[in-house]
């Protein structure tokens, strides 16, 4: 059993609250990504997962135990970091080995751990190899290896992909997602990249300013966002957003469900404006489009390319895909 629980967990640095209240569990064995803009909280949640850097007053579970008085080295958690930490005179082999020496795992027994988890992430036939010799997913794979090869029963990594160009950063995504299967561990993994969050996740947990604004499957936090600051930090790009004139109330959809027309059509929101940009993204077009008045501008986002800058068109939306906020940015169901 791994979950982990926050109870109450306050962290300040300088007498400053950066985390307050918190109440948090994470499930045994699940991929659950931490998301939300820089600076709030993400890395400190993790650090007090690990114990690196303990909360202020709260507790810590971790497999249900409270953790407060037990040293990181003995909470069973790896920790794999953006700036992943490998050693570069040493081989992959020695990399890989290093816990388990400092652990005094027996020869055999570490031959054979090395070879197996070197199997597990694709690194098999490269265990003699320098990392300098080695492309940066190897390098993040070596990185990886070392933290599994402590058996951890919670795997932490804290934007361990982002150094890493985009091609790379996808295939990534995929390995990590096939390991974690593997493995069946708990994975915690922060990013301040939604599209990261989005696709491997099993549940979100999407902060701001050290509060959780949703916590959820990647799918439920698309459909039905639970504020306005989680429907537009996720998405691409992000939901648009209109005022209603009554009690600063607002509606706002994704971009992929306006629909442009030439004639005003049977959709029940329907607006006149022109194309004021398009953006060719391959398989899809992203519109920008201006209201006639030009108060509002909106995303649209199509597989069909038909308009081109400065055309007017009729821009829809299905009534069912509107959401409403109320006048504090709630949802409204
Ligand atoms: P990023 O995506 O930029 O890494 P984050 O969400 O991981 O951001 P944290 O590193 O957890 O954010 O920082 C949360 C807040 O705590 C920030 O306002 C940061 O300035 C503050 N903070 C973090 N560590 C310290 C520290 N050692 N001393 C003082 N303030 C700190």
């Amino acid at each position: 059993m791994a979950s982990i629980e926050f109870v109450q967990v306050t962290k300040s640095f300088d007498k400053h609250d950066v985390i307050k209240n918190l109440d948090l569990t994470i499930e045994d064995g699940k991929f659950t990504v931490l998301v939300g803009p820089s600076g709030c909280g993400k890395t400190t949640l993790l650090r007090m997962i690990a114990g690196i850097d303990p909360q202020t007053s709260g507790s810590v579970l971790i497999g249900g135990k409270d953790v407060t008085r037990i040293p990181p080295g003995e909470r069973g958690v790896a920790m794999v970091f953006q700036n992943y930490a490998i050693y570069p005179t040493m081989s992959v082999r020695e990399n890989i080995e290093f816990g388990l020496k400092n652990n005094k795992v027996d020869k055999a027994e570490r031959t054979r751990l090395v070879e197996s988890i070197s199997e597990t992430v694709g690194l098999g036939g490269y265990l003699d190899r320098k990392p300098s010799t080695l492309s940066g997913g190897q390098r993040q794979r070596v990185a990886l290896a070392r933290a599994m090869v402590k058996k951890p029963s919670v795997f932490l990594m804290d934007e361990p992909l982002s150094n890493l160009d985009a091609k790379l950063r996808a295939q990534m995504r995929i390995e990590l997602i096939e390991l974690h299967k593997k493995l069946g561990t708990t994975f915690v993994f922060v990013t301040h990249d939604q599209v990261e969050a989005m696709s491997m996740a099993d549940t979100i947990v999407l902060m701001n300013q050290g509060r959780i604004q949703q916590e959820a499957a990647p799918e439920v936090i698309y459909r039905k966002p639970s504020n306005m600051f989680t429907a537009q930090f996720i998405g691409v790009p992000p939901m648009n957003v209109g005022d209603l004139m009554k009690d600063g109330a607002r509606f706002g959809f994704r971009p992929e469900h306006a629909i442009l027309s030439q004639e005003p059509g049977g959709l029940h929101y329907s607006v006149r404006g022109t194309i004021a940009t398009r953006e060719m993204l391959g398989s899809e077009t992203l519109y920008q489009v201006k209201t006639s008045g030009g108060q509002s501008s909106y995303m649209v986002k199509s597989v069909q390319d038909l308009f081109r800058v400065d055309q007017e068109v009729y821009l829809g939306v299905d009534a069912a895909k509107l959401i409403f906020f109320d006048a504090e940015g709630r949802r409204i169901d």
